[in-house]
């Protein structure tokens, strides 16, 4: 099988860890195609967003330490596990180029005290440029041909939306296709940055956090790929959050739009457009432990086995969030009430995760993350209150609950049944909201009743059954 493999930045942040993965490439490689994309080491995207900030502010020496740790940390690891003295050698001196690289991008930065979108991305882009190195250089280690390609060198062609990129599919498709067979051919492992390509004018483009997932699909719809595994340090997806449910399942097989929903809520967060490049090709992907190789984790189709579709797969929870209410006799049956009021909190980037709005008109309530409450609230205050709005309530510590799975769509008494066993926990429910498409039904209450809710409803299904 011709299998794309995307590696989370735990899968490369110790000596051990990239050993233990190298090993696992080494070996499937004897039996399949394998292409390999991987993400910065845990924690070096976040310093370097934060050195491009520290260059915003003019804090010199703190973006310039920031950016010794990270030079030091790479330099350590490379010194430190290749067996072979000629290949280490290689490693240090193919790592030194690339850093000098990084600290010229910096100088230059600093000097010029400016950071713009085109330049954030080149700098942040270098954490999976990076880590490839230290995964190229262990299989060379071990005795295999594999060589570190960036998104760019891949092939990758994106548009020029720096910080949330979008490949030009067709170009794409013929590079990157390109460049894999041809390696292929030649029995050299691929060893692909994730999360940055380069426009048509050859700039580095990322694709925003999680984009290394979009790499491997990318990759994978490009070159026809059988399957792509995400690799992580989870097991897969799962009918709840473990550390609430002792006893959660793994689910074996979703569908393309299920796992989407879960996704977003759950603790494998998967970047949001990443299963688009496989939906017109169909292909296959799993979500699985890069460190529990047995277990197949949960496979994400596009038409799971009907044995395999329940009324409901998982119960999700996203905790702590603040719920903001607002009323006034003045929104009834004007148009525009709403875009108002949300485009007052998006000027003040504010992201609204869910909505409801009562039929009588009066009364609009929507959830936001609770870090953005206080923004919030203050935007709708100075702007619209005492003008479309009357009064803003919030309540500071409600968690959204969330029911997925396509076989809730046209069954009747999904919701009568989910009401009636939270309920029954004397839990009360603050807001419901369902979309059409029947896949999700999210309901809000107060953070303290989440674990009894979430509870009561994997109980209510029968999740741990669910295979
Ligand atoms: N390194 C990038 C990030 O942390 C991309 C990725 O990990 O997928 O967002
Ligand atoms: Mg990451």
């Amino acid at each position: 099988m011709k299998l794309v493999l995307k590696f989370g930045g735990t899968s490369v942040s110790s000596t051990a860890n990239i050993r233990h993965v190298a090993k696992l490439i080494h070996s499937l490689s004897k039996k399949h195609k394998i292409i390999s994309v991987f993400s910065a080491i845990s924690g070096v995207t976040d310093d370097l967003i934060r050195i491009t900030n520290l260059i915003q502010k003019g804090n010199k020496d703190a973006a310039n330490n920031l950016a010794k740790k990270i030079i030091k940390n790479h330099l350590r690891i490379a010194n430190d596990f290749v067996k072979n003295p000629k290949i280490r050698k290689e490693l240090l001196e193919k790592m030194e180029k690339d850093l000098s690289e990084l600290e010229e991008l910096l100088h230059g930065m600093l000097l010029l005290g400016e950071v713009t979108p085109r330049s954030s991305d080149y700098l942040i882009s270098f954490g999976e440029r990076l880590s490839i190195n230290l995964v190229a250089f262990a299989l060379r280690d071990l005795g295999a041909k594999a060589i570190a390609l960036t998104g760019k060198d891949v092939g990758i062609v994106t548009d020029s939306n720096f910080g949330e990129s979008k490949p030009l599919m067709d170009t794409t498709r013929l590079r990157v296709s390109d460049t894999i067979e041809s390696l292929l051919k030649k029995k050299t492992l691929p060893v692909v940055g994730g999360f940055a390509g380069a426009d048509q004018y050859g700039n580095i483009t990322t694709f925003g956090r999680g984009g290394s997932d979009y790499t491997a699909t990318i990759v994978a719809s490009s070159i026809k790929a059988d399957e792509v595994w995400l690799m992580s340090d989870v097991d897969g997806l799962m009918t709840t959050d473990p550390k609430i449910v002792k006893n959660a399942k793994v689910l074996k097989e979703v569908s393309y739009t299920e796992a989407m929903e879960m996704a977003l809520f759950g603790a494998k967060y998967i970047h949001p457009r990443a299963l688009e490049p496989l939906v017109s090709k169909k292909i296959p992907l799993r979500i699985r432990s890069t460190f529990n190789i047995e277990n197949p984790g949960t496979l994400v189709t596009a038409s799971p086995q009907p044995n395999t579709q329940k009324t409901v797969k998982c119960v999700s929870a996203i905790r702590h969030t603040g719920l903001i209410d607002v009323r006034g006799g003045s929104m009834v049956g004007v148009p525009g009430t709403a875009a108002t009021i949300f485009s007052t909190l998006a000027k003040v980037g504010v992201n609204i995760m869910m909505i409801s709005q009562s039929p009588s008109e009066s009364s609009i309530s929507f959830i936001v993350k609770k870090n953005d409450l206080d923004k919030a609230v203050n935007a709708l205050e100075m702007s619209l209150l005492g003008k479309i709005i009357k009064k803003v309530e919030i309540t500071v510590d409600v968690a959204i609950i969330a029911l997925i799975g396509s076989g809730m769509r046209g069954i009747v008494g999904v919701a009568s049944r989910v009401f009636a066993a939270v309920a029954k926990q004397g839990v009360n429910v603050v807001m419901i909201a369902q979309g059409s498409s029947e896949l999700n039904l999210a309901f809000v209450v107060k953070d303290a009743d989440c674990n009894s809710a979430v509870q009561a409803l994997h109980d209510e299904f029968e999740l741990t059954k669910i295979n």
